[in-house]
C-alpha cells in the first residue's frame, strides 16, 4: 500500500490539558519529582511519561517530534532549534576521530562549510562527491567511512540522490544513509525508500511561515535515544534545543504542510513549463528535461508534485541581480534567502546560500554565477505571477 504521509499526521490526536483541540504548551524549564526515586530513574532514562528538564525532552517537543516521524514513517524523532543543529548533532553522534564521510557535494553551504571546515579540526573527514554517479559514490568508500551523506532534493542545484541505490551502498558497507529532506517534504519519504536518518530544517516549508529557524531528526528509537542520552548524546550536550513556544506553533503550521506542498509544486510547474518553452535554461525536477525526473518520479509520493523549487540561468550574476531587483520591486516575492514561505522568495546562491562553496568548486558543479534559486510561493493566480514576470525578462532583455 502506497505510503500516505499527510493522512499519518492526520490521524494523530491531541487533547489539550483542559480538552483544548490543541495540546497545552509546557511552559517550563524543568520539572518536579513526587519521589526522588522517580528522578534518579527519569536522569538514567527509565521512567515512562517523567519529564527531568526541557533541554532533553519537553511535552511539546515531543508532540512535535512524534507528528514528524508519522511524516517521516520513523519510530521517533527529536526536534532542534535549527537545521544545522540537527545536521550537526547526527553527524557527530555518527562520526568519531578518525572516521570518513562520503557526501554529496551539491549540498547547502553550511551543512558543506561545517564538513569541509570544521569536522576535519576533530579528525572527521569527507569526501565530496557528485551523488547521482553511484560508482562514484561507491569509489569513495573506504574502511573508515561511516555514513553516506546528501539530500534528496540538493540545494541550491536540484539534483536528485537516488536514495534506494545509496541504501544498497549504505547496506553493503555498513553505512548509515542519512538524508537532509528539506526540499521535499511529503514529496519523498526517505526512510520507506531505505535510508537510515532522516533530517529537516522546519525553518522552509514544513513550517511554511519564516518566522522561526527549527530542525529535527527521525529515526529509530535506538539512535534518537543515542542522541538525547544525558553522557553521551550529541543532540543533548551540544544543547541545541528548540522552545517549547516554538514546536507548539511548528505543530499547528505543519497540519496545512499537504495543501501548501500541492500548491507550492502547482506554482512551480506552471512556471518552470513557461520559462523553459521560453528558451530560459531551467532546472525544475518535474520537468521532463530534468537528467533526474524519471528518478523522482519513481520515488515520489504522486500527490504532493515535484515541490516548490526551481533555478534558471540569466547568463551573469548582474542580470540576475538587476532581475532579483526589479522582482522585488513588482511585488513578485522577495529577494532573500531561505525558502517555503507564502511569497516567492529569489536569490543568487553562488554569492548567498552557497557562498562558503570556493569558486573553482562552484563552477566544477555547474553552480554557475547568472543562477537565480527561486522558491515558489503560494500564489492565488500563477498566471499573472508569470505574466509579471515575464515583463521584468523583457524590460533587462533576458526574454
Ligand atoms: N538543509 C538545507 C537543505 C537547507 O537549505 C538549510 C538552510 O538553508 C539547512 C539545512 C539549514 O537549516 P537551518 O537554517 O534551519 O539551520
Amino acid at each position: 500500500m502506497a505510503f500516505k504521509p499527510a493522512n499519518n499526521i492526520q490521524d494523530l490526536q491531541y487533547f489539550g490539558e483542559f480538552g483544548g483541540v490543541n495540546p497545552s504548551i509546557s511552559d517550563s524549564s524543568t520539572y518536579t519529582f513526587l519521589s526522588a526515586k522517580t528522578m534518579f530513574d527519569t536522569f538514567e532514562g527509565n521512567a515512562e511519561g517523567c519529564y527531568l528538564y526541557s533541554r532533553h525532552s519537553s511535552p511539546s517537543n515531543l508532540y512535535l517530534g512524534e507528528a514528524l516521524a508519522a511524516m517521516e514513517g520513523t519510530e521517533t524523532a527529536t526536534v532542534t532549534a535549527s537545521g544545522m543543529g540537527a545536521i550537526t548533532a547526527v553527524l557527530l553522534q555518527l562520526c568519531s576521530a578518525g572516521e570518513h564521510v562520503v557526501s554529496s557535494r551539491t549540498i547547502y553551504g553550511g551543512t558543506y562549510a561545517f564538513l569541509k571546515n570544521f569536522t576535519p579540526r576533530l579528525g572527521i573527514n569527507t569526501t565530496f562527491v557528485d551523488i547521482t554517479q553511484l560508482d562514484v559514490v561507491e569509489a569513495a568508500i573506504t574502511p573508515k567511512t561511516k555514513v553516506l551523506y546528501c539530500e534528496s532534493v540538493s540545494n541550491p542545484l536540484l539534483e536528485v540522490a537516488d536514495i534506494k541505490g545509496l541504501t544498497e551502498l549504505a547496506k553493503k558497507y555498513d553505512l548509515k544513509l542519512v538524508v537532509d529532506n528539506t526540499f521535499s517534504p511529503l514529496s519523498i519519504s526517505p526512510i520507506i525508500l531505505g535510508a537510515d536518518v532522516v533530517i529537516h530544517s522546519l525553518t522552509k516549508f514544513i513550517n511554511g511561515s519564516s518566522d522561526t529557524v527549527g530542525g529535527v531528526v527521525c529515526g529509530t528509537n535506538e539512535f534518537i535515544n543515542d542522541l538525547r542520552n544525558v553522557n553521551n548524546g550529541a543532540a543533548m550536550l551540544l544543547g541545541s534545543t528548540m522552545d517549547s513556544l516554538r514546536s507548539a506553533s511548528v505543530l499547528k503550521n505543519l497540519r496545512t504542510l499537504h495543501i501548501r506542498m500541492m500548491q507550492h509544486s502547482y506554482n512551480a510547474t506552471y512556471l518552470a513549463e513557461k520559462f523553459e518553452n521560453d528558451g530560459l535554461k531551467t532546472v525544475y525536477p518535474g520537468l521532463a528535461s530534468h537528467p533526474s525526473h524519471e528518478l523522482f518520479k519513481s520515488m515520489m509520493n504522486d500527490k504532493y508534485g515535484f515541490g516548490g523549487m526551481l533555478t534558471i540561468d540569466v547568463g551573469s550574476l548582474d542580470k540576475a541581480n538587476a532581475l532579483m531587483e526589479l522582482m522585488q520591486e513588482d511585488n513578485l516575492g522577495y529577494l532573500a534567502v531561505s525558502l517555503g514561505f507564502y511569497k516567492t522568495l529569489f536569490s543568487a546562491p553562488g554569492s548567498s546560500t552557497s557562498s562558503e562553496i570556493p569558486e573553482d568548486e562552484q563552477k566544477s558543479m555547474g553552480l554557475s554565477d547568472g543562477l537565480i534559486r527561486f522558491s515558489i510561493g503560494l500564489d492565488a493566480d500563477i498566471e499573472r505571477t508569470y505574466m509579471m514576470m515575464k515583463a521584468c525578462m523583457k524590460k533587462l532583455n533576458i526574454l
